[in-house]
Order: C-alpha cells, then sequence, then structure tokens
C-alpha cells in the first residue's frame, strides 16, 4: 500500500488525537497529560517509550527488523549498530485564551494550542502508527521525539542533556511545523537548506542617573534622556555596522522609567530582542550594545549595565537532508506542491538538535481560506486544517524510508 494512503486510513484516529490535545493544552515544559496520552499511544503501538525524558519528554524507539542489506553505522566504537533516524514533535500550548469557536476548543481557561503543535503532536502519532506495521521493511530505527516547552523554555536542550539523541545515537533528525508562515497553501510542503529561522536573544539595559526635580535638570543626571540616546544609538548597530546581506534584527521592546511628569528618576530600564541568521554575530551584536550602552551613558554622567541573554540559536538546516525531504515530500505531494521557501526571523528550538545532528525543519501549510482558517500563529482564531494532518505524517514516513534506501 502506498504511504499517503497508509496515512489517510488511519486519518480519524490522527484527527482524534488532535482534538483530545487541543481540549486540553498544557504550558510550558509542565505537559504530563499529553505526555501520558502520547506515551500511551506509542506503547501500544509496541515502541519502546521511554517517559520523563528531560522533564515531561517522552521518547519512542521503533527498532526497523529488516534483515539483509543492513544499514550499518560506521567501524569505531558505534560500528555494526544500525542507523537511527529521529523524528520531533514539539508538545506544548500557549497562554491565550481561544476564541475559535470550535466544539473541541481548548476547556482550559487562558490556555490554548495557537502553534498548532497539536498537530505535530497529531502527525508524529500517524507516521508512528503506520511505520509500526512496517517494522519489517525498515533495516534501522526510528526515534520519535516529542518534547515540552519550545515556546521559550527551550525544552529541546533538556532533551538532549538527557540523551533523547543517544543510545542509540541519532544519525538525522527532521521536524515540521504547521501553518500559513511561509504562504504554503494548504497540503503543501516547504522546504529550505541552510539557515531557516533566526537566533533568538533577549536583553536588558539598567541605566542609572541621579534623580531630581523637573525644573532643576542641572542638579541631576536624567536617565531618560540617556536611555533616549542610547536606543538611537543602537539602530545603528544592524543599519551601519552588519552586512546588509546578512539579516538582523534589533529591536528595543519596553522602556520603563519614572513616576510624575515633574521627576527626574534615578533610573531607565530598557529591554530587547536581537534575531540573526548567521550564529556569528551573536557575540559581535552583544559586544556592540555593551559597548554602546555603557559608553553613552559614562559620556553623559550616568552609568548603565547590560544583561545578555542567548536564547536559540539559528535553525540550519543540512543540505542532504534537507533534499532527502524534498525528494520524499514530491513523492507524497507530487513535485509542484513542494516549495522552497524564505527564512523568517522567527525562533525555533528545533535549532538544538540541529546543532548536534544534520538534519532539516519544514513547513506544512494547513491554512484554508475556504474555511476560515487564516490567522497567524499565536492569535486566539489560529486554526489548522485537518486534512492535511495525514499529509504530513506521509512525509514523516516516506522520509523514513528513503533515509534507509538511502543511506
Ligand atoms: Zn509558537
Ligand atoms: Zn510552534
Amino acid at each position: 500500500m502506498d504511504v499517503l494512503q497508509a496515512c489517510k486510513a488511519i486519518e480519524k484516529d490522527i484527527i482524534q488525537w488532535r482534538r483530545l490535545v487541543h481540549q486540553y493544552p498544557e504550558i510550558g515544559l509542565e505537559v504530563p497529560r499529553t505526555a501520558e496520552l502520547v506515551a500511551r499511544v506509542m506503547s501500544d503501538l509496541g515502541i519502546e517509550v521511554r517517559e520523563r525524558v528531560g522533564g515531561w519528554g517522552v521518547v519512542g524507539l521503533l527498532r526497523g527488523t529488516k534483515h539483509g542489506k543492513e544499514v550499518e553505522r560506521g567501524s569505531g566504537a558505534e560500528g555494526g549498530a544500525r542507523k537511527t533516524i529521529a523524528l520531533r514533535a514539539d508538545m506544548d500550548a500557549l497562554p491565550i485564551q481561544e476564541e475559535t469557536g470550535l466544539p473541541y476548543a481548548s476547556k482550559i481557561p487562558g490556555a490554548m494550542h495557537a502553534c498548532g503543535h497539536d498537530g505535530h503532536i497529531a502527525m508524529l502519532l500517524g507516521a508512528a502508527t503506520v511505520l509500526s506495521r512496517m517494522r519489517d521493511q525498515l533495516p534501522g530505527n526510528v526515534k520519535f521525539i516529542f518534547q515540552p516547552g519550545e515556546e521559550g523554555a527551550g525544552g529541546a536542550r533538556l532533551m538532549i542533556e538527557d540523551g533523547a539523541l543517544d543510545d542509540p545515537p541519532v544519525d538525522a533528525i527532521v521536524g515540521a511545523h504547521l501553518g500559513v508562515l511561509w504562504k504554503l497553501a494548504r497540503g503543501q510542503v516547504g522546504v529550505k537548506a541552510g539557515p531557516l529561522m533566526a537566533a533568538s536573544d533577549r536583553f536588558e539595559i539598567g541605566v542609572r542617573g541621579r534623580g531630581g526635580h523637573g525644573a532643576a535638570p542641572h542638579m541631576s543626571v536624567d536617565p531618560v534622556v540617556v536611555a533616549c540616546h542610547i536606543c538611537a544609538a543602537l539602530q545603528t548597530v544592524v543599519s551601519r555596522e552588519i552586512n546588509p546581506l546578512s539579516p538582523a534584527v534589533l529591536t528595543v521592546g519596553t522602556i520603563h522609567a519614572g513616576t510624575a511628569h515633574n521627576i527626574i528618576p534615578e533610573t531607565c530600564l530598557m529591554q530587547g530582542t536581537v534575531r540573526y541568521l548567521d550564529t556569528k554575530l551573536g557575540n559581535f551584536i552583544a559586544d556592540r550594545i555593551r559597548q554602546i550602552a555603557t559608553s553613552i551613558a559614562s559620556g553623559m554622567r550616568a552609568e548603565a549595565a547590560v544583561n545578555y541573554h542567548y536564547g536559540y540559536p539559528p535553525v540550519v538546516n543540512h543540505e542532504g537532508v534537507t533534499s532527502l525531504v524534498a525528494e520524499s515530500a514530491a513523492k507524497v505531494v507530487g513535485p509542484e506542491n513542494v516549495c522552497s521557501i524564505e527564512p523568517v526571523m522567527g525562533g525555533e528550538d528545533m535549532a538544538f538538535y540541529l546543532q548536534r545532528v544534520p538534519g532539516t525543519f519544514f513547513g506544512v501549510g494547513s491554512g484554508n481560506p475556504e474555511k476560515g482558517i487564516v490567522y497567524p500563529h499565536h492569535h486566539p482564531k489560529f486554526d489548522i486544517d485537518e486534512s492535511v494532518l495525514h499529509i504530513g505524517a506521509a512525509v514523516f514516513v516516506q522520509v523514513c524510508l528513503d533515509f534507509f534506501s538511502r543511506s
């Protein structure tokens, strides 16, 4: 049976998993209910399940039983072991009150699957179902990585630290994001080798002056004016110091100071975000923020302290694995529906796996204007067209088959 047909045959189950997860969204790293469902479905399929990985993560291991032309890893300590490909889904929801009005809308006030991670779970469980029935055709292992905490908590890093990519070691990793991102039409697959999503760092700048009366600025050091100069000067880091062909963003998102119109405050606090696709830019931008903030402040008789927090690294897709996914996706959706996509400056913690293992992150179009499914990620009316879920599952299955036959 062909892969798409096999996934279509279990579409009901896939949609049911999505709706179950959608009704009980869990935020951040604490996803016990979702993890329990994922673990139960996989163990019912006869997949080896490891629970509580890096907190509430779940890792399933399907050992293929095909003999004959075995796919072996290289010689050395791991020689003789079979190859392993990992498929990854994120499980966390967002702190948003759902406004879709769907019959299976969130039952948890203030929490919603508004990023499509419910669909990611359903697609991967669908792929696990079909692959578990094809075990005798698999000359290697498939690992299913379900992680919490994608939305800022860095769940992927915790999974890796707890061995999600080890024992057996993972040779390639593939993950997908549903949505209207990348302008993909319903059921289209978007691929791109190289950088696809940005590093997302965060900074805080505290400016200390000397407070006083608003009518006597000469007796004070005004941190508000200093902060304004710093904010303006920071805009030149991207526009004047970085190669215009290398995308970067520096946004000051908050400036807080003061209590009344006639008081010069003592301090002013700014916060911002930094995005870039080239890993090497991170240290440079952090250094420039520090130098600009502290030297402007000291030039104006104030003091500035800078905290710079490195967040997710950029998502950088591996050339070979990306072309594998493009070929596999073409078998499922037709070559005309495999699109090459442009990078976006959003962040994704898939990046952590891709730092360790060659792999790729691809898009699956799940919008549908005819059904009113047009809202962006993180919107209270965000939805996915469920008719694409079995297609995404089929791409994952086909990728696994092609990975072993190509190896
Ligand atoms: Zn999101
Ligand atoms: Zn997401």
